[in-house]
């Protein structure tokens, strides 16, 4: 009994050891992500029963989307895994935020579309750490062989752990906070979320747009409200789909932080949108060149309630960029993350981890 105990004990020494040598031979980012947030919090790491805040990593996939959100109770949901190849690149970063956030597995992975940028990583991060519920809207519904291809891939591993195929109108299971669905498949919400509601005035100026046929006004968006903060990531979901939400009636109401939807691309670039959420601050999670559209920088820079915007990257589309300090990768030689932290009375901060610079936002 001895012995076999003791085997089984080497058997998985050796895979730590295999598992850990993989991920940190592959990625290079990781350590100046993992020293810049340690030394921002003086470093000590938070255990997750020591928490009080809720925690977001805006991990820098070169213009798609990995969104690692952590809460109080220390569970823990990833939106989208960025991209597959680059040997491993965008996994990588997303290692290394869970690695910051002391997670040993992701508990809800919610795939916002179909597309590279968003669902591509997905295969090689479950490789490198167990994914417990996967959340996606079902099948792709845009037409080509890219889509379905991404998706083969992706549903092998989805066999592999729970399943909710999300509806708008879900509220995903999570403790201390409520996350709403509010959009899916081309589906929106028809009726007003809890503290959403209202005529929105400027929606009168709305200019309407078409869907297009791709993925993208097929995301998954979700709304998460801890107490009196809200949070809205609405993926790719672009056009009529997105106006949809905030005209004639915001169903959706205030966020106190918004994630610039589908990279700040024209598509999602509408007035009544911004002026519906009304946010305190934003993220857009552009590339060098991919999303950050002059036509959105420039509406961003007009929304005087809008205190400050953090890119991920600074873009070379426009001279519309806000300052160095709210940029977190000045060009694509580096994969710094944004970090946020938001407590339940409203109050927030986020931190560029290239510079270690911090912004309070009051309740
Ligand atoms: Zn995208």
């Amino acid at each position: 009994m001895g012995l076999r105990h003791a085997s089984v004990l080497i058997a998985a020494f050796v895979a730590l050891a295999i598992g850990s040598a993989g991920s940190a031979g592959s990625e290079p980012p990781s350590p100046r992500l993992q020293r810049s947030a340690e030394a921002s919090r003086g470093g000590g790491r938070t255990r997750p029963t020591d928490r009080k805040t809720l925690d977001f990593y805006f991990i820098d996939v070169e213009g798609g989307q990995s969104t690692l959100i952590v809460t109080p109770a220390g569970q823990s949901m990833l939106v989208d895994a960025g991209y597959g190849g680059n040997d491993g690149r965008d996994p990588g970063r997303v290692m290394a935020a869970v690695n910051d956030a002391g997670l040993t597995q992701i508990d809800y992975l919610v795939t916002t579309h179909f597309h590279g940028d968003h669902v591509g990583g997905v295969p090689e991060l479950s490789r490198r750490i167990p994914i417990h519920t996967f959340v996606d809207y079902g099948e792709p519904l845009e037409n080509g062989f890219g889509a379905r291809r991404l998706y083969d891939a992706y549903s092998l591993i989805r066999a592999n752990g729970q399943y909710i195929q999300a509806k708008p109108g879900d509220r995903l299971p999570l403790k201390g906070l409520d996350v709403d669905v509010v959009s899916a498949g081309g589906a929106l919400i028809t009726k007003p979320l809890a503290h959403g509601g209202g005529a929105n005035p400027a929606c009168a100026a709305l200019v309407k747009k078409e869907n297009d046929e791709t993925e993208n006004p097929r995301s998954v968006g979700i709304r998460l409200r801890f107490g009196r903060f809200q949070f809205v990531d609405l993926g790719d979901l672009s056009n009529a789909n997105l106006a949809a939400l905030f005209c004639p009636e915001n169903l959706i109401g205030q966020v106190r932080l918004y994630l610039v939807t589908h990279h700040g691309n024209s598509d999602t670039n509408i007035p009544a949108v911004l002026a519906a959420l009304h946010p305190r601050a934003a993220i857009m999670n552009n590339g060098i060149t991919k999303g950050g559209s002059y036509d959105t920088f420039r509406e961003l820079h007009r929304a005087a309630w809008l205190e400050d915007v953090w890119q991920l990257h600074k873009s070379q589309n426009t001279e519309e960029n806000f300052p160095d300090g709210r940029i977190a990768n000045l060009d694509d030689t580096t994969g710094y993350a944004i970090r946020a932290s938001a407590r339940e009375d409203g109050s927030f901060t986020v931190t560029n981890s290239r510079t270690g610079e911090t912004k309070r936002y009051a309740k």
